[in-house]
């Protein structure tokens, strides 16, 4: 198995043009004494919307690791891949993100539900779970309710990592397996349940992403209640210790926040877990390096601010098609987005000050913010118009893109804040 290290952190490059930027961000957390690794990480979805290959990921993160000289290691994530999806990133992909979110909810098959239920008594009743203060209780209807639930996505989660094994080699591979694209949260219960389920198939995951408690919105802080994802997160980092002991699963096994980018709420909830039970972590990334390039280019003067602006007027064009695919991870209140008469006013640094996440600032706008995360799209349709401004104007948003990283998700995750 190709080991995941302690830390790692996802990011997404859309466009293959802010690798080293965001290198440089692990350069400097390493200075700081805090060694994290670099995912970067495309989802299907983002390849086809922006009409790129798998491989360009691949070539555009190794072309910034030899740049820098980065001796550590780093991976290529297939984000949120499924049995249809996943041949295409077999060659230039290490890490695997198996998602099974859309099978939660399908029944298992009756032989598969009985020999679960008849496998494992130890769920049934009370469990002491080291560092979990409470004890957790299931009854036997409620370990059938859970397993009905989630055994068929167990299951597909290990023909998917079967037939990636096949294909690479247990040895070449990180899997981790996602299941937070979903409504619901999963309780510390269900997260047991799933993971008893993952070894059985034979999965060795070492993340695993599932829906957390509250609202994981695009590119803006956590939306939900702070005591109760503090109490979930640190009774999942339990749970994981205690399945990666008694189910044999790999022992570095770590939980991976999707969607992890911008939720400062919850960052120092996080590194306080984080240090206290010496816990590792995975945070994915994406978008919000897309929005330092739009803040990057409206910095750079009257040519960017004009593609910034024909991108938000596009956005405001086809908001429909734009946010349909997305419902449940945005929240844009329509009434909050300003006119394109308004905006035509608006110079580099009011644009610069609604969209770069900084939440009590005067001018940001997460309404804009969010509708612009989910518009790359539009940037995509202007090709090589836009591949041009990014190289034109490469130093001030490989600026932005560094600062966004490392000052408002990094230091904030991995450094003691006292
Ligand atoms: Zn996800």
């Amino acid at each position: 198995m190709l080991q995941l290290a302690k830390y790692s952190f996802g990011v997404g490059d859309r466009f293959a043009h802010q690798a080293s930027a965001q290198l440089r961000a692990f350069e400097q957390i390493r200075r700081d004494g805090v060694e994290v690794i670099p995912v970067w990480n495309k989802s299907n979805r983002e390849h086809s919307f922006i009409g790129s290959e798998p491989a360009s990921v691949l070539k555009a993160a190794k072309q910034a690791v030899e740049q820098s000289g980065w001796d550590l290691p780093w991976h290529i994530d297939a984000d949120h891949i499924r049995l249809e999806t996943v041949d295409r990133f077999l060659d230039s992909s290490d890490f695997f993100t198996i998602d099974v979110a859309d099978s939660i909810g399908k029944a298992p098959e009756r032989d598969h539900l009985a020999t679960f239920l008849k496998n494992h008594s130890e769920l049934f009743g009370t469990l002491h779970i080291p560092g979990i203060e409470d004890p957790i209780r299931i009854s036997g209807d409620g370990l059938e309710i859970i397993a009905e639930k989630y055994l068929a996505a167990a299951k597909e989660a290990g023909e998917i990592y079967r037939h990636i094994v096949h294909a690479k080699g247990a040895e070449n591979i990180i899997a981790e397996v996602s299941m937070d694209e979903t409504d619901a949260p999963q309780t510390p219960q269900e997260l047991l349940v799933i993971l008893a389920a993952l070894s059985d198939e034979g999965v060795s995951l070492q993340t695993i992403a599932p829906k957390f408690t509250g609202r994981f919105n695009k590119g803006v802080d956590y939306e939900g209640n702070l005591e109760q994802f503090e109490k979930e997160f640190n009774e999942d980092l339990c749970i994981l210790a205690h399945t990666s002991k008694v189910y044999g699963l790999p022992d570095n096994l770590k939980l991976s926040v999707h969607s992890g980018s911008d939720k400062f709420s919850i960052y120092p909830i996080i590194q306080r877990a984080l240090h206290k039970t010496g816990a590792g972590l995975h945070i994915k990334t994406a978008g919000t390096t897309w929005l330092e390039e739009l803040i990057g280019l409206a910095e750079s003067g009257s040519e960017g601010v004009q593609c910034v602006h024909e991108i938000y007027a596009a956005s405001l064009d086809q908001i429909d098609a734009l946010t349909g695919p997305y419902a449940s991870v945005i929240d844009i209140h329509r009434d909050q987005l300003p006119s394109l008469s308004t905006v035509s006013q608006w110079g580099s640094k009011q644009w610069a000050n609604t969209l770069r996440h900084i939440p009590n600032h005067p001018e940001f706008n997460a309404s804009v913010r969010q509708l612009l995360h989910v518009s790359f799209k539009l940037a995509a349709k202007r090709g090589n118009s836009y591949l041009d401004l990014l190289e034109k104007h490469r130093d001030i948003i490989a600026k932005n893109v560094y600062e966004n990283i490392y000052e408002r998700h990094m230091r904030p995750l991995f450094l003691r804040s006292n």
